[in-house]
């Protein structure tokens, strides 16, 4: 199958040679014929399949024949950084169709606020919104959405884990109920069905992820205490080849300290995390993605959406508390198709957690032996209980029951 096949305007196979596309990925081929049907979707689908376009792409034809005038497209992504993502994407898609689209989220100063209120005012076809942001620009008055034909969520699931629930709904509700609606989401939970049932009509169910990591990913585990972990992270930095490294750690406290320790040994690395403000978050990515900066530490934050190419190497400081984030940490290398090495610390108490790892990816990770100066590292043996699951199992309890706590990372 080619792109040719789904007939899209000259103006957009522009585009999509442009950006060097040739052959449609899976969830390409299977979701585009079904949007330009007109049919709701709900998909599931990873970052890395190439979903964005799959969404964009027909929604981008539709409108190239459309009235123009009026706010035509609305997607809702979690974080910023995707949002921005998105929206680059669809610049480069509709460069030559006049189609334009603005990115709307939060962080920045009221400058920021002003710019994004003023283009919404003046009008856009598509807007890429966070939940917090856009509903504080409906709040104003400022969007109307009347004529909106297309409502995309794009990560439905992680804007579930951040609490977003509430404002999606809430969102939906100043639309027409007359549109086209495209749910995509890495994983099905229960309550994305449920958010599904409330907002889709009949749609159309396609379902491409498994959660598989890429099969380029060479995947490495070592099982270490944590005080072994430093010395083991410039072994590694020393012995393997590597060209651009992200390193994950699941608090930003631990990215925090990460960072200091980087400092202290002269290691040019930056750490990315929610406190810092959007235009050093902007400079820190954009210097990875030149590689000017080749160590990047984060949280969570950086797992998803975040397209970098040539990644050489992830690691794991920390196992991630969800199996799905481990798939989407590594799937941050090995992308397009090139290789890339996964490798995760797991110490005694995150043991059970990377079994469960293991078990959703339905293959064992080996682990390797630690290099003989580190001395002995923990025996690895997940089906001990420790204190530590009690709590982490009382802790998440606490969480189901406020739907609205917001996930920090
Ligand atoms: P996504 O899953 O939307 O985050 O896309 C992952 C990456 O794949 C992005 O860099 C896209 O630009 C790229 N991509 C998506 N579809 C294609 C395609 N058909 N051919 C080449 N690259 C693609």
């Amino acid at each position: 199958m080619t792109f040719q096949d789904f007939n899209f305007d000259q103006k957009l196979n522009e585009g999509l040679d442009s950006m060097g596309y040739e052959k449609p990925t899976p969830i390409q081929q299977q979701a585009v014929p079904v949007i330009l049907q007109n049919k709701d979707v709900i998909a599931c689908a990873q970052t890395g399949t190439g979903k964005t376009a799959a969404y964009i792409l027909p929604v981008i034809n539709k409108m190239i024949h459309a009235d123009h005038r009026h706010l035509n497209t609305l997607v809702i992504a979690p974080t910023r950084e995707l949002a921005q993502q998105i929206d680059q994407q669809i610049e480069g898609f509709a460069y030559f169709t006049g189609i334009s689209s603005i990115p709307v989220y939060g962080g920045g100063d009221g400058a920021t606020w002003d710019v994004q209120k003023r283009a919404l005012e003046q009008g856009a076809d598509i807007v890429v919104a966070t939940p917090g942001r856009l509903i504080a620009l409906l709040a104003a008055g400022t969007t109307v959405f009347d004529h909106l034909q297309h409502l995309i969520l794009d990560e439905a699931d992680r804007m579930l884990d951040m609490g977003f629930y509430d404002d999606i709904i809430k969102i939906v509700n100043y639309l027409p109920k007359q549109r086209q609606t495209l749910l995509f989401s890495a994983t099905m939970p229960p309550k994305i069905r449920a958010l599904a049932n409330k907002i889709l009509n009949q749609p159309e169910e396609i379902n491409i992820a498994i959660a598989k990591p890429a099969a380029g990913i060479r995947q490495e585990a070592f099982v270490v205490y944590d005080a072994q972990k430093e010395k083991l992270l410039s072994h590694i930095l020393k012995t393997y080849t590597w060209n651009s490294i992200i390193l994950f750690a699941s608090t930003k406290e631990t990215v925090k300290k990460l960072d200091s320790a980087f400092r202290r040994s002269n290691i040019p690395a930056k750490a990315f995390h929610s406190d810092l403000e959007q235009t050093e978050r902007e400079q820190i990515l954009r210097a990875f993605k030149n590689k000017q900066v080749n160590i990047i530490i984060g949280t969570d934050v950086l797992s998803r959406g975040i397209d970098v190419e040539g990644i050489s190497m992830v690691i794991n400081w920390d196992v991630p508390p969800d199996p799905e984030d481990y798939v989407h940490r590594i799937g941050r290398t090995a992308r397009a198709e090139t290789t890339g090495t996964a490798i995760t610390f797991v110490n005694e108490k995150d043991q059970k957690r990377f079994s469960g790892i293991e078990t959703l990816i339905g293959s064992e990770i080996p682990k390797l032996p630690l290099p003989e100066f580190l001395g002995e590292g923990p025996v690895y043996n997940p089906q001990v209980k420790r204190k530590s699951d009690f709590n982490g199992r009382k802790k998440r309890f606490r969480k189901n029951r406020n739907p609205n706590a917001k996930r920090s990372s």
